[in-house]
């Protein structure tokens, strides 16, 4: 019997079906049939492309010896919120949009989820498989408590629970944030609210290259940062590269570090629209988009490097990310060179085929390899994806 047969008899016609360019889809409606979905795909050895809304499809290495494709948008389980407590229990397979509407339902605006996703239909699994941070609030791995995931067996595992003391031994929720769903499939995750501020405002700060930013993108109330190229700024009609730095949390709070940046940086106020349309550019996709980790002294000559290579820039002085836009071959091998690494985020097909996207240090290659031997023996989630192809 072919695994489509199986997986069909198993859980019930309807949650199988076709997919372009593969076998077959799969599309498990509870963290149990999750597990019996990867059961059968296990025993089959049947590889599978795990995806929550595709939003970020182009990230990794392309995956030839994939042959299902596991959809994860029908985990849809329980959804509790824990307004005293500011924790929430929710499920992987719901969007990041419609999760933060329910949170700030709940809790009558009192917390709100800290995601922010390019795209309104991200899902949060997709959020923490990924666990890229963006702009505005900071990374994944410091708000989620724990996880609930479905191993490459079918095993269902928990880590970490809603407390925050409550791991003993190694945290191994950090293990599954980042690793693209190679390791196994989130079905349900803990995360810790952020308190909704009670003020927000937005101001430019002039600076020519993105190291002269990194204090005032640190300010106690500085809660989304990007600094913008000459070409980027533009966009935002300003005259000239500069940091639009978004101020929230207590009034007195924002008033005090407003001040510090109109005293010390010469800060105009700023339209709060600016943020949605370098929202936009962070996902924009001109032929490649790569990501380079810098130290905060190295900032001003990644970003440098790569603008004399040809690529418009963005960039979250605070966390020392720089983003470079541009397919020019140049470009990419500027990025290879800047910072303290790289990750390819969206290029060509054929450059996902031939380059390492994964520009990290290569002595942990083979402690990668050997955790994805332990929790994914046959290889069959997302294979070649990550770094190393493992
Ligand atoms: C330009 C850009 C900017 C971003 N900025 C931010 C930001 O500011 N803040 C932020 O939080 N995130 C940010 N992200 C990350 C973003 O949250 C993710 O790309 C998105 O949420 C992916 O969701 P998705 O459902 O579309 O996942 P998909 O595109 O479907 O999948 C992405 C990856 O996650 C894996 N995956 C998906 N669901 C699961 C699951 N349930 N279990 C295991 N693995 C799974 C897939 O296998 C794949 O490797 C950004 C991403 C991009 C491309």
């Amino acid at each position: 019997m072919s695994i489509l047969a199986v997986l069909r008899r198993e859980l019930g016609e309807d949650r199988v079906g076709s997919s372009p360019g593969l076998d077959g889809r799969v599309g498990p409606q509870s963290g149990e049939e999750l597990a019996t979905a990867l059961r059968v795909l296990a025993a089959g050895e049947a590889s599978v492309i795990v995806r929550g809304s595709g939003s970020w499809d182009t990230l990794g290495h392309p995956m030839p010896r994939a042959r299902i494709l596991l959809e994860t948008t029908g985990l849809l389980g329980e959804m509790e919120v824990d307004a005293e407590d500011g924790v929430a229990h929710l499920p992987a397979g719901a969007s990041v949009s419609s999760l933060s509407e329910h949170v700030r339902k709940e809790t009558e605006g009192a917390w709100e989820l800290p995601f922010d996703p390019v795209s309104p239909s991200s899902t949060l699994g997709g959020c923490l498989a990924t666990a890229s941070s963006g702009f505005c609030f900071g990374h994944p791995r410091d708000v989620v408590l724990g996880l609930e995931i479905v191993l490459a067996s079918g095993q269902r595992v928990r880590c970490g629970g809603r407390v925050v003391k409550n791991v003993t031994g190694y945290d191994l929720a950090k293990l599954y944030l980042g690793s693209l769903g190679t390791l196994g499939v989130i079905e349900a995750a803990w995360i810790r609210l952020l308190p909704a501020p009670e003020k927000t405002e937005c101001w430019w700060v002039p600076s020519g290259d993105p190291s002269q930013a990194v204090e005032p993108a640190r300010l106690p109330s500085a809660r989304a940062a990007a600094w913008l190229s000459a070409g980027l700024a533009r966009e935002l009609s300003k005259p000239g590269p500069g940091m639009l730095l978004e101020l929230a949390g207590d009034a007195a709070a924002v008033a005090a570090d407003a001040e510090f940046l109109v005293r010390q940086y010469g800060a105009d106020a700023s339209d709060p629209s600016g943020l949605a349309v370098v929202r936009g550019m962070r996902g924009r996709d001109p032929g490649g988009r790569i990501q380079v980790s810098a130290r905060p002294s190295q900032l001003a000559e990644s970003a440098a490097s790569l603008s004399r290579a040809g690529a418009e820039i963005l960039a979250h002085p605070a966390r020392g990310l720089v983003w470079a836009f541009s397919s020019d071959e140049a470009v990419f091998s500027a990025a290879e060179r800047a910072g303290e690494g790289f990750l390819v985020e969206a290029a060509p097909l054929a450059v996902r085929e031939s380059r390492e996207l994964f520009g990290e240090n290569p002595a942990l290659r083979p402690l990668q390899a050997a955790i994805k031997a332990q929790y994914d023996p046959a290889g069959i989630l997302n294979p070649g994806r990550f770094a190393g192809r493992i």
